[in-house]
């Protein structure tokens, strides 16, 4: 496998913005290409540092390096955001106890719920925004599982004071920061031991890939060492062209996240003006707006229906603007209300959306 000169110390002291551009490039000799090539091979010639393509591959790398450099770790890239959520609960000793969020990423807590019942772990729900009765939780716990904001409720957890507490408790913690990208919070620097993404949603961030990452600190060799091990074994591996499309991604996700915050925040000031709106839900951070509309599952159906430029569909983090009723699906926990709509705010000119939107609520009458 192709060494990468461009290690975390040629990003050192540069700025976020900076380093999602040139982090996980290769080196700068006369020559060398300045992109980063989409390798595809299932095997190497024997005897180098990596023999078969299970257990690395030079984009793969290319792409650890960038997302390593922008949340302060090393980071593994896996098949999915699922994939990377199982691989990091894989941490959890057969009969351990695992503290985790009421409201969460749906997929997180149907894995959960799936493997107590199997009797493989216990799960603790606690509110995250309530932090004594979390850190109360911790007491005898192996891991915790921390998301903020939420989805689909948007709730801000105070992730110092929980990481901290779970520091000093010995219990992992591991942060879901998929909501909020590693340019809005880079949870190992507050001492957080694992740091999961869906990079399906921001980092891609062009609705074309599923992907996921665990990202580890650097002086965190054991849990390094068991993701990989776990990549390696259970296969729930990377395929080269998503990986490299969601490095492309990683190169504009400030200047993505920078509209679509503003676009955001523009659109949450309106919805809490509509009469057809309840509720707006907006951590005044990122670009997740979610909002209860109307009264009814028919309410909230009708305003999906009736939108022209924004996309009805699941998902989130992409340049195009998507709207769904997250209680739609099966998984989704009930303290959710039923008449939610999750927003992910694109870049489009938000007064396209803004129009849209307007006209999807008026038709409520
Ligand atoms: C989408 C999502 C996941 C799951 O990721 P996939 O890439 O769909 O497997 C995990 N956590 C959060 C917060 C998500 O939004």
């Amino acid at each position: 496998m192709t060494a990468m000169t461009s290690t975390d110390e040629s990003t050192t002291g540069l700025r976020p913005a900076t380093r999602a551009v040139v982090a996980g490039r290769e080196g700068r000799e006369p020559g060398q290409q300045v992109g980063s090539p989409l390798v595809l091979t299932s095997t190497y010639a024997a005897d180098g540092p990596v023999n078969y393509a299970r257990n690395g591959n030079p984009t793969w790398s290319a792409f650890e390096e960038a997302l390593g450099s922008l949340e302060g770790g090393r980071a593994l890239v896996f098949g999915s955001g699922m994939a990377a959520v199982a691989a990091a609960l894989s941490l959890v000793p057969i009969g351990g106890v695992v503290v985790a969020p009421h409201s969460a990423y749906n997929g997180t807590l149907a894995t959960l719920k799936e493997r107590e019942k199997r009797g493989e772990l216990t799960v603790r729900t606690v509110e995250l925004t309530d932090t004594a009765a979390t850190v109360d939780a911790l007491a005898g716990a192996d891991l915790v599982w921390l998301e903020s904001p939420t989805n689909p409720l948007l709730e801000v957890a105070d992730l110092e004071a929980l990481v901290e507490a779970a520091r000093a408790a010995g219990v992992l913690s591991v942060v879901d920061n998929t909501f909020a990208t590693p340019l809005a919070q880079r949870p190992l620097e507050l001492g957080s031991d694992l740091v999961v993404h869906s990079v399906t949603k921001y980092l891609s961030g062009h609705s074309d890939v599923i992907l996921g990452a665990c990202v580890v600190r650097e002086d965190g060799d054991q849990i390094f060492t068991a993701l990989s091990g776990h990549r390696s074994l259970y296969g729930a591996i990377a395929g080269p062209l998503e990986t490299w499309l969601a490095l492309r991604g990683i190169r504009t996700l400030h200047l993505r996240l920078e509209r679509a915050s503003a676009n955001a925040a523009v659109l949450a000031t309106r919805l809490a003006d509509h009469p057809s709106v309840v509720t707006v839900r907006y951590p005044g951070v990122g670009a997740m707006v979610a909002f209860d509309v109307g009264a009814t599952v028919e309410d909230a159906e009708a305003v999906c229906a009736a939108v022209q430029v924004i996309s009805h569909s699941t998902s989130l983090g992409g340049v195009e603007t998507q709207i769904e009723r997250r209680r739609r699906w099966p998984n989704e926990p009930d303290v959710v209300p039923d008449n939610l709509l999750r927003l992910s705010v694109g870049i489009e000119d938000v007064e396209d959306l803004w129009t849209d939107l307007q006209r999807a609520l008026d038709s409520l009458g």
